[in-house]
């Protein structure tokens, strides 16, 4: 390490809580050339092989967990359950990657695509890049950087992480979990903002960024001029549609929670509400009489608050502006509706007699505030859910499965949980990606949260004795050739044309 330090605080209460050396160019290159050499190995030992650490790593955690959430708390300030649930969320990504890479990266033998193509044995083949770098934001200190490392380090591949410089302590309790653990040397983090950034970029090969839009727009540029593949996960203005069948209740809850939990600050969190008319007014009441009675102040262990502040004095300025920009265009806060005046603390704040010319319903907020609209229909809440250059995820409320399905194949987002929020992030099974500015690419969804990680290869070979020579194989014969075209006609072309042109 050389260069600066990083002065982290804590932003409940400002005290400073740590220092971190700045990595320099030359730290990021030194890291990553001790990654690459001890790739191979990593990968040598297989899926099985490597489920063996990381399920080590994940008993490291269980028996870590207070301290884990401890380093998270002092730089987040965040309630003790938001910090425990990142410890939980790293203890099932570690588990879930590690006993189902072996079947994720199992060569496959897909059958030939037609008849003429069973001379041939097909596989693909899925083997890793070597070195991944990893970069994230500041919300979950923890689970951001393990939400897209354990399933690259599960692939094979090595990791270097660089965490945002906001919240530099929790990444580096886990790299010496790792080391503790005795595993191979194959993950390491790097500390800094965009300069590390960088030449995290310029030293890995294939960049897993989440982040803003506008960061992640500079990532996607800087990897197409290496060529580097790269995945965008971005952020959001999620929608949610309340109608009129619904279980109100459980829609205030939902919803209360989907937008508040982590303070806001998740990138699919609700930020925007749509109720169906018959039943605005009673949703409302419930929203706010729910939202009225959660606690928020600065957690410690004891488990005493629903919310904390916000992370940092630039999130509280963002979310000040959208509040203050919508009331004085019209709007009314029913609850909260200005800074607590200590810290970075924002009261969780419902909004109505908000539109689509406001700050609070077009830009992400990524803090406390639930915007709410009345809308006359069904169909004018998905017009204006769909409303948004943001497309990460949406929820839907109604009594019925059937329509709430019938909703989600019209809403242009990358998920739709109905009846609840947030619960499709704690599903691996299914894909998590932006649509529109929300991101490029997917994490998780099964095997593919492996492959992706992984270059593809195909491999043909002769499944029968071969002959000397293929037909198409040089001198070319017209009358071979031919053969082949009317065999290739019969089996894919269709009615008469089988057979030759009209
Ligand atoms: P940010 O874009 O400012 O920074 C993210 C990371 O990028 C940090 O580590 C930062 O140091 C790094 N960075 C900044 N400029 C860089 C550059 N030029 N080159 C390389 N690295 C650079 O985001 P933030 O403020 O830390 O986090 C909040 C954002 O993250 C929100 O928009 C939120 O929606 C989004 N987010 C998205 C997801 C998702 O899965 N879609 C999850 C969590 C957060």
């Amino acid at each position: 390490m050389s260069g600066d330090a990083l002065e982290v605080r804590n932003p409940a209460s400002g005290a400073v809580v740590g220092t971190v050396a700045i990595s320099s160019a030359d730290d990021v290159i030194a890291k990553a050339q001790a990654l690459r050499a001890a790739q191979p190995a990593w990968e040598a030992l297989g899926p099985s092989g490597r489920k063996k650490w990381l399920l080590r790593l994940q008993d490291w955690v269980v028996d870590h967990a207070d301290e884990l959430a401890d380093a998270i708390q002092s730089e987040s300030a965040k309630t003790r359950i938001d910090a425990r649930v990142e410890v939980l969320f790293t203890v099932d990504q570690l588990g879930y990657w590690a006993r189902n890479a072996s079947k994720f990266l199992a060569d496959q033998h897909p059958a030939p695509h037609s008849p003429l193509m069973r001379v041939k044995r097909l596989t693909t083949v899925y083997k890793p890049y070597q070195l991944v770098g990893v970069i994230t934001p500041w919300n979950f200190p923890l689970a951001m950087g393990v939400a897209d490392m354990v399933p690259a380090l599960a692939a094979g591949a090595a990791v270097l992480h660089k965490p945002s410089e906001v919240t530099p302590l929790t990444p580096l309790v886990l790299e010496r979990g790792w080391a503790e653990i005795g595993a191979p040397p194959v993950f390491a983090v790097v500390s800094g903002s965009a300069e590390t950034g960088a030449a995290l970029i310029d030293n890995t090969d294939y960049v897993q960024f989440t982040g803003s839009s506008p960061t992640g727009r500079k990532i996607g540029v800087a990897c197409a001029e290496r060529m580097t593949p790269y995945s965008l996960e971005l952020g959001g203005k999620d929608p949610a549609i309340v109608l009129a069948d619904a279980d109100l209740d459980r829609a205030a809850y939902g919803i209360a929670y989907g937008a508040l939990v982590n303070t806001g600050q998740l990138c699919i969190s609700i930020e925007r509400v749509y109720v169906e008319a018959p039943v605005y007014d009673k949703f409302v009441a419930k929203l706010v009489a729910h939202v009225g009675e959660l606690r928020q102040g600065h957690d410690d262990r004891s488990n005493s608050f629903d919310l904390g502040p916000l992370a940092n004095q630039a999130q509280l300025a963002i979310v000040t502006r959208h509040v203050e920009e919508a009331l004085a265009a019209g709007a009314t806060a029913l609850t909260g509706g200005k800074p607590s005046g200590t810290g970075t603390f924002f009261p969780p704040t419902v909004l109505i007699d908000v539109d689509h010319t406001m700050s609070c319903i077009t830009e992400e907020t990524f803090g406390p505030t639930i915007p709410v609209m009345k809308v006359a229909d069904e169909a004018e809440a998905i017009r204006l859910a769909n409303d948004s250059i943001f497309g990460l995820s949406a929820s839907v409320w109604t009594g019925s499965r059937s329509r709430g399905r019938r909703i989600a194949a019209q809403l242009t987002v990358g998920a739709v949980n109905i009846n609840d929020s947030v619960i499709n992030l704690f599903n691996p099974t299914v894909p998590h990606g932006g649509w529109g500015k929300s991101g490029t690419g997917y994490r998780w969804g099964g095997a593919n949260g492996l492959r992706k990680y992984c270059r593809q290869q195909a491999i043909t070979e002769p499944s029968l004795p071969t002959q000397m020579k293929e037909m198409l194989w040089f001198p070319y014969s017209p009358k071979k050739f031919a053969f082949m075209e009317w065999a290739m006609r019969a089996v894919s072309a269709r009615g008469r044309r089988r057979f030759g042109p009209r």
